[in-house]
């Protein structure tokens, strides 16, 4: 297959570890693989690591991010450096859509992955930044590069259960039925990767709850990362797709 360009976009550093496997595989596999971070997560306190919320967490976790791609052996993040918490108001949307076209056009990307309406988590930045990805996609005609498939990462509602109850309590986690899932992708030979990649968010994780995301590989994911297909330019194949390359000539 002809190589092909993948854009991920989220919100904070760590947001990409539902894909990461995804990530690897297709970088693999000799595709141009692209991440984006729209916040350098600057508010992620958490006790275990003690660093105050502020610009220099956010430091850190950019960094954290650049060892998680080369994990991922895919190309180094691109880091839009916004405010954590601080990119849902209409002025910085309108700004941030426009650096979401130019990274389009950057990467010439074929494909596009973001949060859906859900955010897995429902974080208010990761709805803003899914429904900022799917603005500056969906106007096509501001786009000097039209990528031709946008994806949303999405967690299968029978996958629920297999969730740690210690990982539910924490927060609710956002589902999609099954009925809306259009594509699976088995990457069973990358979450190992994936798993290195997440270990490089020290400041987020501490060793126990690492261990939930080990446990959780196993459990929740097995062997395929799912998405919803959201937009896309090209016919959509009959049935479930097992590549979000499938349909591109
Ligand atoms: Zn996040």
């Amino acid at each position: 297959m002809r190589k092909r360009s993948i854009l991920a976009i989220f919100a904070h550093p760590d947001d990409e570890m539902g894909v990461s496997a995804l990530l690897a595989k297709y970088a693999s596999e000799g595709h141009d693989v692209y991440l984006a971070c729209v916040t350098s997560g600057q508010k992620g306190y958490r006790a275990h690591f003690g660093m105050p919320p502020g610009d220099g967490l956010g430091k850190v976790r950019e960094e954290e991010l650049r060892c998680a791609a080369r994990q991922l052996g895919i190309h180094e993040p691109f880091l839009l450096g916004y405010q954590d918490q601080g990119i849902s108001s209409p002025p910085v949307v309108h700004e941030i859509a426009g650096r979401v076209r130019e990274l389009f056009e950057k990467t010439r990307a074929d494909v596009v992955i973001t949060w859906g309406p859900d955010g897995i988590t429902g974080h208010v930045d990761h709805t803003a930044t899914g429904a900022i990805v799917t603005l500056a996609f969906q106007q096509q005609g501001l786009l000097k590069h039209k990528p031709s498939k946008l994806y949303y990462v999405a967690l299968p509602e029978s996958q629920i259960l297999n969730v740690p109850d210690t990982l539910r309590r924490e927060r609710p986690l956002y589902t999609v039925s099954e009925r809306f899932i259009t594509t699976e992708v088995d990457c069973r030979e990358y979450f190992e990767a994936g798993l290195r990649a997440i270990e490089c968010h020290r400041s987020q994780f501490s060793p126990e709850r690492m261990q939930q995301f080990k446990e959780m590989n196993s459990r929740v994911f097995r062997d395929r990362v799912s998405l919803r297909l959201a937009l896309s330019t090209v016919p959509a194949p009959n049935g479930r797709e097992d590549s979000i390359l499938a349909g591109l000539e």
